[in-house]
C-alpha cells in the first residue's frame, strides 16, 4: 500500500488537516490499494491560488509547445499503460482488458490533443471596410475545476486534462474519492512529461467536502463536471447563478433496440457486452433491451443463456468476465432495485443475489441480472441502476419501440439492431440520445469526435474530440478588428 498526496504548485503535499481517505479494492474489501488526502477547503484555496498564479504564464505559452508535453505524455502513458491499467483493476473493479482500454483512452486522449496544439485554429475573414483586417480566435477561460466520477478512473479525467490545458488554461482536478489512487498515478505521469508547476492542481476528497466548494470558488472560471444527473444539475444551478461556466456528462438508461429482422446472434452478443460490460457501471450501459415481439421469446432465451455463462470475479483474474461493483452502497442500491422490480411485477429470470461463494467472499459481487416482462413506466425501466442489471421490454413495432427508448428522462446513447436500412435511419433520426450505434451496442465511443448526452444526460457543451467537442468547452471565442488606414473608419455607417 502506498500513501499518495494532493499535488499543489508542483508539491506533493498532504492535507492541512492531515487526514486521510483509503481506497479499497472491491474484489476484496481486505485489501487498500493507497491512501490519500482528505482534503478540506484550505487545500482547495491553496490548489485554486497556485493555479491561478500558473495562468498568466501557461496561457503564453505557445500552443504547439503545450502540444509537445502533451505527446510526450502520451508516450510515457503508452509505457506505463500495463501498471496502470492492473492499477484502474484493482482500484475499480472492471477486468483487466477493461483496465487497459481506460488507459488506452486515456493514451489517445493524450496524442489527439498534442496534435490540436498545432490545429488550434480561428477565422481570418475580409473586413468590408479598406485597410482592415479581422479575425476570431480561441482563447483559454481561466482556471478550471475537473470533477470526475470513478467509473473510468483514468480515461475520464484524462477526457478533461488534456482539453483543458492544451487550450492554456490551469485545472484543479478532483476525482472520485472511489478511485483516486488511478488519478493520482496518472497525474503523476503528466507531470513527468514536464507540465510546469501549478498548471495542474489535484486535491482528493469526498465530494460533499470539497466538490461544491471547489466548483463554486471565486477562483474558478468553468466547471467540468462528469458524474450522476443529482449532484450534476445541482452545481449547473448554482454555477448559472454564480455565472460560472460548467458543463455536465450525467446518467443514462441506454437502449437497445432489437427489431425482428436482425441478426439475434450479434444483439445477443452487443446486448451481453452492453449490459454487462464493466458491471454495467458505464454512463452508456445498456440497462434497457426493447424487443419485437415476434422474436421476444428466442432473444430472451438466447440472452439468458449467453448471460448464464459469464464468470464472476476479480477482474485480475484471466478467467474473469465480470468484475465486482464499485462498493458496499453501490451493491445495496443495485441489490435494492432488484427488489423494487420483483415489487413492481417484472419477472426475475436470471441472477439477482449477491455472490460470496469461495473467493468472492469478501468482495462486493452481484450475479448478471435479467428481468423480463418489464414494462416502460417501471422504476427499472426508468432509473438509472448502475449494477448488472438488464430490463428486457416487449414492443409492437419500430415506432413503439423508438417511443419506448424516448420515454425516459435520460438521453446518453442508444442502439438498433435491424438489417433494413430504412428503419436504421428512421431510429437514427427519432431516438433522442446524444449517441446512436447501428448494429452496434451502446457503448464504444471513439475520442475523436464529441460525447455527451440530451435531456438529463448532459448540460452544456460536449466533450471529447471533433467539431462541438471539448475545445469548445474549455476555450471562448475572441475576435479581433486590426485598423491600419491611419483614419476612423466606421462599419455599417462609411456606405456610399
Ligand atoms: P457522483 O455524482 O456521486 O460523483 C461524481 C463526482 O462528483 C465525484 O468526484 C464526487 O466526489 C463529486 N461530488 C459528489 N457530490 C458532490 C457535490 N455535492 N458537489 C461537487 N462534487 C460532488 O457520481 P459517481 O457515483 O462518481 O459516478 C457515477 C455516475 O456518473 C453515474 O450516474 C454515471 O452515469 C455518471 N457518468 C456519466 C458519464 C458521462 O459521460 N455522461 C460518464 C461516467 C459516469
Amino acid at each position: 500500500m502506498e500513501n499518495f498526496k494532493n499535488l499543489i504548485n508542483g508539491k506533493w503535499t498532504g492535507a492541512v488537516s492531515g487526514n486521510t481517505l483509503k481506497s479499497v479494492n472491491p474484489a476484496n474489501s481486505d485489501e487498500i490499494v493507497g491512501t490519500v488526502p482528505a482534503s478540506g477547503r484550505e487545500d482547495v484555496d491553496n490548489a485554486v491560488d497556485a493555479a491561478r498564479r500558473a495562468f498568466q504564464k501557461w496561457r503564453l505559452t505557445p500552443a504547439p509547445k503545450r502540444g509537445e508535453i502533451l505527446f510526450k505524455a502520451a508516450e510515457l502513458l503508452h509505457k506505463n499503460k500495463e501498471e496502470l491499467g492492473r492499477l484502474v483493476t484493482r482500484e475499480m473493479g472492471k477486468v483487466l482488458p477493461e483496465g487497459l482500454g481506460d488507459v488506452q483512452e486515456a493514451i489517445d486522449m493524450a496524442y489527439y490533443m498534442a496534435g490540436e496544439g498545432r490545429r488550434l485554429s480561428g477565422e481570418t475573414v475580409f473586413s468590408e471596410l479598406p485597410d482592415k483586417d479581422c479575425k476570431s480566435m480561441r482563447v483559454p477561460l481561466g482556471v478550471f475545476a475537473l470533477i470526475t466520477p470513478w467509473n473510468f478512473p483514468t480515461a475520464i479525467p484524462a477526457w478533461k486534462i488534456f482539453p483543458s490545458i492544451i487550450s492554456g488554461n490551469t485545472v484543479v482536478f478532483k476525482p472520485s474519492s472511489y478511485t483516486p489512487v488511478s488519478a493520482a498515478r496518472l497525474v503523476e505521469i503528466i507531470v513527468d512529461a514536464g507540465v510546469p508547476e501549478g498548471v495542474i492542481n489535484l486535491v482528493h476528497g469526498a465530494g460533499e467536502d470539497i466538490g461544491e466548494y471547489l466548483s463554486t470558488h471565486p477562483g474558478i472560471d468553468g466547471v467540468s463536471f462528469t458524474g450522476s444527473t443529482a449532484v450534476g444539475t445541482k452545481l449547473a444551478r448554482i454555477c448559472g447563478e454564480l455565472d460560472k461556466e460548467i458543463s455536465c456528462e450525467m446518467g443514462g438508461k441506454n437502449p437497445i433496440i432489437v427489431m425482428d429482422d436482425a441478426r439475434l446472434d450479434l444483439a445477443v452478443e452487443g446486448a451481453i457486452w452492453g449490459g454487462f460490460g464493466t458491471t454495467g457501471q458505464r454512463c452508456t450501459a445498456a440497462s434497457r433491451v426493447i424487443v419485437h415481439k415476434k422474436i421476444y421469446d428466442e432473444f430472451l432465451e438466447r440472452f439468458t443463456a449467453a448471460a448464464k455463462r459469464l464468470r464472476l470475479g476479480d477482474g485480475l483474474k484471466p478467467s474473469t468476465d465480470v468484475g465486482p461493483v464499485i462498493n458496499e452502497p453501490q451493491m445495496n442500491k443495485v441489490l435494492g432495485y432488484i427488489e423494487i422490480g420483483k415489487k413492481e411485477g417484472a419477472r426475475l429470470i436470471l441472477g439477482g443475489k449477491r455472490k460470496t461463494d469461495g473467493d468472492l467472499q469478501k468482495g462486493y459481487f452481484i450475479e448478471p441480472t435479467i428481468f423480463s416482462d418489464v414494462t416502460p413506466g417501471m422504476r427499472i425501466a426508468k432509473e438509472e441502476i448502475f449494477g448488472p442489471v438488464v430490463a428486457v421490454i416487449r414492443a409492437e413495432d419500430l415506432s413503439d419501440a423508438i417511443d419506448i427508448a424516448n420515454a425516459v428522462e435520460y438521453g446518453l446513447s442508444s442502439s438498433i439492431y435491424t438489417q433494413d436500412v430504412n428503419k436504421s435511419a428512421v431510429a437514427e433520426r427519432d431516438l433522442e440520445a446524444g449517441l446512436v450505434y447501428i448494429n452496434a451496442p451502446t457503448i464504444g465511443a471513439e475520442i475523436q469526435l464529441p460525447f455527451g448526452g440530451t435531456k438529463k444526460s448532459g448540460l452544456g457543451r460536449k466533450e471529447a474530440g471533433g467539431r462541438g467537442g471539448a475545445l469548445d468547452m474549455f476555450t471562448k471565442w475572441k475576435v479581433i478588428y486590426r485598423d491600419f488606414s491611419g483614419r476612423l473608419q466606421k462599419a455599417q455607417i462609411d456606405k456610399d
